[in-house]
Order: C-alpha cells, then structure tokens, then sequence
C-alpha cells in the first residue's frame, strides 16, 4: 500500500471559466492559471504522483511549458495514473476536500465524483468529496481564492 496527499489552491480572477473536478460551473470568476486550474484535480494530480514517489506536478507539468496552456487537467490525472500503473497499483480510496465560500459546490458533488472515479478507473464507491467553507476568513472566505487537498490510498 501507498499512501499520497495532495494541496492546490488558485487565485479567482474575472473572466475565467471556473471547472472543478472536470466540471464547469457557472460563476462570475475562475481560476488565475496557466492550464485550466482545476484545483480538485490538481490536488489529485500530486496525491498520485506523491503515492508514486513520483515528484509534483510542477516538475512534470511546468506552468512556464506551453503544451500545458489552457489544458484541461484530466490531462495531468490520466499522465499521473501512468505513474500508478507503473508501480503495478490501482487506487484503493481516494477522499477530497473542496474549500470555496462561493459558489455553492453541493449541486456539483455528484458530477466531479463520476469525473473522477472515470479517470482514477475506480467505482465511484471508491471516491468521496467534500465541500467545505472558510468562513468568511482569508481569502477563500473572502470568494477570492479556491483550495482543495487529497488523500490517496494506493493498493
Ligand atoms: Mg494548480
């Protein structure tokens, strides 16, 4: 068994299409990013690789790379579970939490949970989501940032 956590967060600016977890949400802000900066699956991104023993996703998908412009980051999940694959792993769980004030993430849950367990190749059974708030405090609480962290268990 192995074990791998994950954390990202991603400054909101306007103008930006928010996705989380590989789902769009309607919102008047998205992420300040070079890909698409999915935060849930950037956080999942490096629970993987850090499993692995692997590195993060800053050394295998640098911000300052052009091929990563804008790129959905299912991309940086499916290169992650090659890592997985190679180590002759599956995932046995994976837990997450979503740390956003705005917008309401509860209708979205179900969604990226489904988005997931397709790119980690798990029943859905197998992945839990959680949104929490931070209330009101810092720049999360402020509606001025978006944080997940990931837990992963290899087995
Ligand atoms: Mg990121």
């Amino acid at each position: 068994m192995k074990v791998g956590i994950g954390y990202d967060i991603h400054r909101l600016v306007p103008n930006r299409k928010l996705v989380l977890g590989g789902v769009a949400i309607a919102f008047e802000k998205g992420p300040d990013s070079h890909s698409d900066g999915d935060v849930l699956l950037h956080a999942v991104t490096d629970a993987l690789l850090g499993a692995c023993g692997a590195g993060d996703i800053g050394q295998h998908f640098p911000n300052t790379d052009a091929r990563w412009k804008n790129v959905e980051s299912r991309v940086f999940v499916q290169r992650a579970m090659d890592f997985v694959r190679e180590a002759q792993c599956k995932v046995g769980n994976l837990d997450a939490t979503i740390f956003a004030d705005a917008p309401k993430l509860a209708p979205h849950l179900s969604a990226m949970k489904r988005n997931l367990a397709e790119f980690l190749q798990v029943d859905e059974s197998q992945v839990n989501l959680k949104a929490g708030t931070n209330e009101g405090c810092d720049a999360i609480g402020h509606g001025d940032a978006i944080a997940a962290q990931v837990i992963v268990l290899l087995v």
